[in-house]
């Protein structure tokens, strides 16, 4: 199964990724993370992408599909993958398309605009895994640990309200169109970003066709 997730930042796209990987037993591929990543290591792809994601812009597609590319070529993806991030642009979704990569189902996550606030700022993420959490909404076990590697929580530099701001108005413009690009191709799906995680399982697994 190839899966992608879709969704304003803060509609809970990296959680819900999670749990639908976990269910197929494919990895998740979040293309923000391995950005994260490569800044904290200082690569060359660091180098570049810093400006972009501290102003909340996206990093550009050349780089990004690159990224992307490298990723999905690894032996663990054989078997399919969970999209989290990408594609977030036309172009992004017409280079899958060209390398003949067959997406299953693409699942748009439905969240306001008002609930994304909030949902960020509570928002923390895993230094060593990048799995996700929310400090009202998803606890770890123990506070300010990675329930799965134990490493460090923090929460992101590009999760303040004036890089949200920015963040949402390039959601809009640049990655709201791919609902329609793949409404067209006939493999979209919906589910509601509900108050509880375990609610919106329920509801992206129902409508990926994916058991519990
Ligand atoms: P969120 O979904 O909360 O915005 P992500 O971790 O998916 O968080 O992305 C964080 C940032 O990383 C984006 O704002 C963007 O700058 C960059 N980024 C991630 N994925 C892509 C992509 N596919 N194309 C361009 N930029 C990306
Ligand atoms: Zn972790």
């Amino acid at each position: 199964m190839k899966i992608i997730m879709l969704g304003a930042p803060g509609a809970g796209k990296g959680t819900q990724a999670e749990k639908v990987a976990q269910a197929l037993h494919v990895p998740t591929i979040s293309t923000g993370f391995i950005i994260r990543q490569a800044i904290a290591a200082q690569t060359e792809l660091g180098k570049t992408a810093k400006d972009f994601i501290d102003k909340g812009q996206l990093v550009p597609d050349d780089v990004v599909i690159q990224i992307l590319f490298e990723r999905i070529a690894q032996d663990d993806c054989k078997n399919g993958f969970v999209l989290d991030g990408f594609p977030r642009t036309i172009p992004q979704a017409q280079a899958l398309v060209d390398a003949g990569v067959h997406i299953d189902k693409v699942l748009s996550i439905e969240v306001s605009d008002e609930k994304i606030l909030e949902r960020l700022s509570g928002r923390r993420e895993c230094a060593n895994c990048g799995k996700t959490y929310h400090m009202v909404y998803n606890k770890p076990q123990t506070e300010g640990k990675c329930d799965s590697c134990g490493g460090k929580l923090i929460c992101r530099a590009d999760d303040n309200p004036e890089t949200i701001k920015s963040r949402l108005a390039v959601y809009h413009k640049q990655t709201e169109p791919l609902i329609q690009f793949y409404k067209g191709m006939g493999i979209l799906v919906y589910a509601h970003s509900q108050e509880k995680v375990e609610d919106t399982t329920k509801e992206a697994f129902k409508a990926l066709g994916v058991a519990l």
